[in-house]
């Protein structure tokens, strides 16, 4: 057996950042960034009111009350026109341009208005700039945005849409084929015949590989045939930038992905010391990486947690800590037992805040077969060789999903 920290390593090594393609800034949302995003103008492009009042000159409230005549008033998206004088006041609604002359503005809150809207009483003496968004307080021409390696969230969208940037380069999307293996599985609700199961496996990572920020491609349920399973894996690798597959990658007497891939493609055959996912492959078919995953529903959804799902991340450009899932501490409210047998296990968990401490306790059922307690978990606790935890201990976790 070799370590996680190994295959992780190893699996990392064979995935590379897929090229760059220009892409309409209004559809990169989760697509990562393949140049530095530089600024090309002053945001805010021109100084204006952070608040509705009146533009003054702040020399002109030292005496506050004091009253002000008005002579004018600027919208948002007006251009001033008549510059402010000792003694004047122009009412400004919020985002309007600051006139000429005037340094600070007087929130309406502050100030009174003659009947015939003449004059203006400001209550309060404001200082020079006050209320005031000076011109690239926000950003400057020739500073970097966001830098390469950027995964686009709806922030950075509307931050290209402020600077007018219609176009941005990004790593291209991954296309990932997933592919489930067996003869035992039947796709759909029709009645089981005995010895068979339904296929669960292609449904979840498709959906885990969406998940990430790539694209699935669902390359279907493949009989244990030989024929069958190289013909899948051939279409997978011609038309998807990776491909997973499900199953047959143990000791079985019909793994033919094991027999096809072993054949055909450049694999790495691992036990690692985790459970559950302990068998797992990875190698590359042509220049196509696969991720060969253990068939057990568990084990399959954490062997992509812990080896595919941060290799894809490298593939849409991510890099460090990007490539993988927050882990933090958190405290057993109850006991997450096991045995000692040289493996780090990663139990399945419920996790919940209290006091600002991560509370974590058994999501149900941890056999690889048991896809509910999977389905129902929060978290992974990791649990080093040893005995476990007993309620009270403080361990590490990596949490699954934060929405
Ligand atoms: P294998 O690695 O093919 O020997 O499969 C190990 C276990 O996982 C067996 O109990 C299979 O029936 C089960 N299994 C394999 N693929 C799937 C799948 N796509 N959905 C649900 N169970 C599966
Ligand atoms: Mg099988």
């Amino acid at each position: 057996m070799i370590p996680l920290s190994e295959a992780q390593a190893y699996v990392l090594q064979g995935c590379t950042p897929l090229g760059a393609a220009p892409t309409d800034s209004s559809q990169a949302l989760g697509l990562v960034t393949a140049e530095p995003i530089m600024c090309n103008e002053f945001v805010p492009p021109f100084n204006n009111t952070a608040v509705d009042g009146y533009a003054v000159m702040a020399a002109d409230t030292k005496a506050a009350p004091v009253d002000l005549q008005v002579i004018g008033a600027i919208a948002a998206g007006e251009a001033p026109s008549t510059p402010l004088t000792p003694g004047t006041a122009i009412r400004i609604m919020t985002g309007a341009p600051l006139p000429d002359g005037a340094d600070a503005i007087v929130m309406v809150e502050d100030t009174t208005t003659s009947n015939d809207t003449m004059t203006v009483t400001i209550h309060r003496c404001v200082e020079s700039g006050s209320a005031v968004r000076r011109a690239g307080e926000d950003m400057q021409p020739g500073q970097l945005v966001f830098d390469s390696g950027t995964l686009l969230q709806p922030g950075h969208l509307g931050v290209l849409a402020t600077l007018g940037i219609a176009t941005i380069a990004t790593h291209r999307r991954p296309l990932v084929g997933v592919i489930s293996t067996g003869d035992e599985l039947v796709d759909g609700p029709q009645q089981l015949a005995p010895g068979q199961i339904r296929d669960s496996n292609r449904r979840a990572l498709l959906a885990m590989v969406g998940q990430t920020g790539c694209t699935p491609v669902d390359l279907g349920l493949i009989r244990d045939d030989e024929a069958a399973v190289e013909a899948a894996l051939r279409v997978g690798a011609e038309h998807c930038d990776a491909i997973i597959t499900s199953g047959g990658v143990s000791m079985g007497d019909f793994d033919y992905v094991k027999l096809v891939l072993s054949r055909i493609a450049d694999m790495r055959w691992m036990q690692i010391a985790i459970k559950p996912a302990k068998p797992m492959a990875f190698g590359t078919l042509g220049d196509t990486p696969i991720f060969g995953l253990p068939g057990n529903p568990v084990s399959s959804m954490v062997s992509y947690e812990l080896l595919a799902r941060p290799g894809l991340r490298k593939m849409m450009g991510l890099a460090g800590d990007a490539l993988h899932r927050p882990r933090i501490s958190a405290l057993a409210e109850g006991p997450l037992p096991r045995r000692p047998d040289g493996k780090t296990h990663f139990a399945r968990i419920n996790m919940r805040w209290v006091d600002g401490t991560a509370r974590i306790r058994s999501a149900g059922g941890q056999g690889s077969h048991q896809l509910s307690a999977m389905a129902g978990a929060d978290a992974l606790a990791i649990l080093p060789d040893g005995e476990g935890l007993a309620e009270g201990d403080t361990a590490s976790i990596i949490v699954l999903h934060s929405d």
